[in-house]
């Protein structure tokens, strides 16, 4: 599914055939998940191929490594253009990209001085029809702020989302959310969540959270419709008394929360705001939309 005997990665600087690559069994992100890594989505437009908001990740990749003292040597930009060869080398167009930033042999518990940079890339096409998600609040928290570097994208954090997502599934649901430390609502396991009341639109701050790029995304998009959007720590009470909800995130985009444990949001996801989103969200990553404009 991810590639194939053909496939081109990137790897130090070079490109190379998946199938000449290899990771050290050593390597002390394998034992200790000390890596950090990104998601990112490419879009065909009618002007090509679109990293979206390319910089902002490879922004955000570097400023994880320097949270965990792996000592990077490419710029973002670097990476950014190596990443648009690489879509061109294996001929993708619409792909979902994974650079990680690993490190070598090292059992040590202070972050090894070898650092290497890997980007993948597979295909991924847009998803068919929109689904509604299950949601339930996992018993499982988000990592404490004071416990790690919670807006850096590092490995290591989502055995937190891995385990809350096992646990949701489990009990049948489609998707987990977490709360923080003190009870409020958090994000999902790889997504950031907003609910909708009364025309408005909320969305728990900064501080807890990993600050996606697409929640960024889509407090802009809402402004840009003059919905109100107010970052503020929202309660569980508060979210089930909500009109509608949905998550954000570079894979999932904008997607329509059904229902949380037994709550189910009364509006109906077609006249949500979180719809809206979803359509200008679509057609902003295809170049469609121009946020000084309206959608076309
Ligand atoms: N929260 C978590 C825990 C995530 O893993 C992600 C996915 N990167 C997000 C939020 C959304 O971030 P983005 O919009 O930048 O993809």
């Amino acid at each position: 599914m991810y590639f194939n005997e053909q496939s081109i990665v990137y790897l130090n600087g070079e490109f190379k055939n998946v199938t000449e690559c290899s990771v050290n069994l050593y390597s002390q992100s394998l034992h200790y998940g000390n890596a950090v890594f990104e998601g990112i989505k490419a879009y065909q437009t009618a002007q090509g191929v679109n990293i979206f908001k390319g910089k902002e990740h490879f922004d955000r990749l570097v400023y994880s490594c320097n949270k965990l003292s792996l000592n990077l040597k490419q710029t973002s930009n670097e990476l950014l253009n190596a990443t648009y060869s690489l879509l061109e080398k294996n001929r993708y167009t619409n792909a979902y990209i994974r650079p990680l930033v690993y490190t070598g042999a090292d059992m040590s518990l202070k972050s090894s001085d070898e650092v290497n940079v890997f980007i993948c890339a597979w295909e991924w096409g847009p998803y068919l029809g929109e689904r509604l998600l299950n949601v339930t609040i996992s018993p499982f928290q988000r990592p404490n702020p004071r416990s790690s570097f919670v807006d850096a994208k590092i490995a290591g954090h989502y055995i937190n989302s891995i385990l809350a997502v096992n646990e949701a599934k489990q009990r049948g649901f489609d998707e987990a959310l977490l709360l923080d430390m003190n009870g409020n609502v958090a994000e999902g396991p790889g997504a950031n969540v907003f609910v909708e009341k009364d025309g408005k639109l909320y969305t728990p701050l900064k501080g807890n959270i990993l600050p996606g790029i697409t929640r960024a995304t889509v407090i802009e998009l809402a402004q840009n419709r003059g919905i109100q959007v107010i970052e503020k720590h929202i309660s569980v009470s508060e979210l089930k008394t909500a009109d509608s909800a949905f998550f954000t995130g570079t894979a999932a985009e904008v997607v329509g929360i059904n229902t949380l444990d037994d709550y189910k949001f009364p509006l109906a996801w077609s006249e949500s705001l979180g719809k809206k989103l979803y359509d200008d969200y679509s057609l902003l990553v295809r170049n469609k939309f121009n946020l000084s404009k309206k959608a076309v």
